[in-house]
């Protein structure tokens, strides 16, 4: 028991291990590569932006780096991707994790490219989207009079 209460701990104590992502982490910018954002690939200072880790199926991992519209439209953490983004274009690594996703309505964790209400109107836009994709899982074909 002892043996086992020990292994957890050290488990629990193991730091997050770090990737090479690549990409140049020493331009003096880089432009928004999400395939998701409906942006038209903006350019993003050095040290700013947000990271998105995904961990696929198989175990690997990839991250892109993205503005603040695609970080919103994936419902980032918006303080933990743009912290990986800071420390990536730092070190040029991200950590071996997926990017955690953040529920309700956040601030940007520095100043923000879009106004509030942009903000809220993809959070909004999301959220619907979120249902109409749990609808068609479930198989509900609803009642929407658009
Ligand atoms: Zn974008």
């Amino acid at each position: 028991m002892k043996k086992f209460i020990k292994s957890l701990l050290e488990k629990k104590k193991k730091p997050l291990q770090y990737w090479h992502l690549r990409g140049i982490h020493t331009a003096s910018y880089g432009v928004c590569s999400d395939n998701y954002c409906p942006c038209p690939q903006v350019t993003i200072p050095r040290g700013e932006g947000y990271i998105y880790i995904v961990k696929y199926e198989d175990g690997r991992f990839s991250a892109n780096l993205t503005c603040e519209i695609g970080a919103r439209k994936r419902n980032l953490n918006l303080k933990i991707a743009h912290n990986d983004a800071k420390y990536w274009w730092e070190t040029g690594l991200v950590p071996f994790r997926e990017t955690p996703t953040y529920k309700g309505f956040q601030e940007a964790p520095y100043i923000s490219s879009i106004s509030v209400k942009e903000q809220e109107n993809i959070r909004k836009e999301q959220k619907e989207e979120t249902l109409r994709r749990l609808d068609a899982i479930i198989g509900n074909k609803g009642d929407e009079n658009d």
